[in-house]
């Protein structure tokens, strides 16, 4: 193999500041490994736009190149298709999506301009590798200007059923461009198979086996791949100073009780009002967790322009507000609500002195955070993880307790069964949990999509 050229909305860092999420180590390794190219958008809005110059910056064998977008690119392309049409669709919340032809058609605008400035940089040799639903149709454009390299392309959210994804605008075609690349990767079996039905129902692809459709003459690649982390390097994170601190400030607010954790960006795709209005029905059916077991919910906003989020941080205000104002002591506050984000080595600490992980996606690609907290346990005393069934994760996780994230009964009940469960218990589950995930980490998952995007391209 050549060299590998990375395509993702944003593109970096190039180190692991404590920041970076698995997707940027894993992809850094495989970078540096084979040499290559890092292309994506700035994070600029310019007059220019996509027709400026091309924002270099090289360390070692790896260059990070970058392009801007004028402003009318980004509001149809970033925060038009990306974020109110596809974010909502593929999160299954026809509810919230918005259908514009302009966002489509900027969208697909962007999707041949980035592939245009992209062309002259690939070499013969190169493997394309395309990150994400900003750019699902890039392969298409990619091939009508004679690229004949391997493409392969990561989608890191859910897919959804394609009784849900018929209902979005030019499905059918959008599906078609993407059969353009040999292989087209997802977080789990069920979004794969929702891929293929897709593909076989609404535009008579062929199933040929073995995860591979074909659709005209060209085979392509099906599979799931689920994402993986660094779990070993999170949990020497847990033993860091910054660790240590976080966890010696956190033991003594505790001051002996139990602390459930929850992470997660503010998004409706969370479950985050359903995981608050379960934590008061533990509170209602099982009283003796009042003044024992508090909840600490940290939730960095993100995309707070849009209307759908500015409501949920409404809600989420006024329900933290309410279920403390209802159970809360001198001495103890139920809820805990930090709308501001952590460096992850403090959260490899916090993860550590929570009995409990609490992730309750209604809709989650992967969720590093549920194998995170894993990573960050004491062998001797580990932590138990409450786990959706809707989580990517739950499908290499079945040793969680599995919950439906929309029944408020249903998840108390599994936050009761953790917070009782025998230690002999917590300690084969985890230890189960943290074997795959060292074994399944970010580097095998890059490795098994570069090896089958070389093997089904020949
Ligand atoms: N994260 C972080 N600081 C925070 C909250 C989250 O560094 O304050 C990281 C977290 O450690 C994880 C990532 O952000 O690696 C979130 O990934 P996940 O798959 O759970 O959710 P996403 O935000 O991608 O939907």
């Amino acid at each position: 193999m050549g060299r590998l050229v990375v395509v993702s909305n944003r593109v970096g860092p190039l180190k692991d500041t404590g920041r970076a999420g698995g997707l940027a180590v894993a992809l850094v390794d495989a970078l540096t490994k084979t040499g290559g190219i890092w292309f994506g958008w700035s994070g600029n809005v310019s007059e220019e736009g996509s027709f400026g110059q091309l924002q270099r910056q090289k360390t070692k064998s790896v260059q990070m190149v970058q392009i801007d977008m004028t402003k009318a690119d980004y509001d149809a392309f970033y925060a038009g298709y990306a974020n109110r049409t596809l974010w909502p669709v593929l999160h299954y919340r026809l509810d919230l999506a918005d259908f514009d032809r302009r966002f489509e058609q900027g969208y697909r605008y962007v999707n041949e301009r980035f592939a245009t400035r992209l062309r002259p940089l690939v070499e013969p040799d190169d493997v394309i590798w395309v990150h994400d639903y900003h750019f699902l149709t890039m392969a298409a454009s990619l091939r009508s200007m004679d690229v004949r390299n391997p493409l392969a392309f990561f989608l890191h959210i859910p897919f959804p059923a394609p009784e849900i994804l018929a209902a979005l605008p030019n499905a059918a075609s959008i599906v078609r461009a993407m059969m353009a690349y040999d292989l087209l990767g997802f977080q789990s079996e069920r979004d794969a198979d929702n891929f293929r039905r897709f593909a076989i129902e609404e535009i008579g692809a062929t199933d040929i086996g073995d995860g591979k459709v074909r659709f005209g003459n060209h085979e392509t690649i099906a599979r799931a791949y689920p994402i993986g982390i660094d779990a070993e390097a999170f949990a020497k994170f847990a033993m860091s100073p910054d660790a240590r601190r976080h966890m010696t400030r956190l033991d003594k607010l505790m001051g002996g009780r139990q602390q459930i954790i929850g992470v997660d960006r503010i998004d409706y795709s969370k479950g985050l009002p359903e995981r608050f209005r379960a934590y008061e029905r533990l509170l209602e059916d099982y009283p003796e967790n009042r003044g024992r077991l508090s909840l600490m919910q940290i939730a960095p906003p993100s995309r707070a322009e849009l209307n759908a989020y500015i409501e949920i941080r409404r809600e989420l205000d006024e329900m933290t507000g309410h279920v403390n104002g209802r159970f809360a002591d001198l001495d103890w506050t139920p809820i805990r609500f930090l709308t501001k984000s952590f460096p992850r080595r403090a959260l490899a600490g916090i993860y550590r002195v929570s009995r409990i992980g609490l992730v309750t996606p209604l809709r989650d690609g992967m969720n590093l955070v549920a194998k995170e907290y894993i990573a960050a346990q004491r062998a001797e005393d580990p932590g138990v993880l409450v786990l959706s069934r809707f989580a990517g994760a739950a499908e290499g996780m079945k040793e969680a307790v599995i919950v439906n994230p929309h029944s408020a009964e249903e998840v108390a009940a599994g936050i009761q069964s953790a917070i009782t469960m025998p230690l002999d218990e917590r300690r084969d589950r985890w230890q189960s949990m943290f074997e795959r995930l060292c074994r399944d980490d970010a580097i095998a998952w890059s490795n098994a999509i570069m090896k089958d995007v070389m093997a089904v391209h020949r």
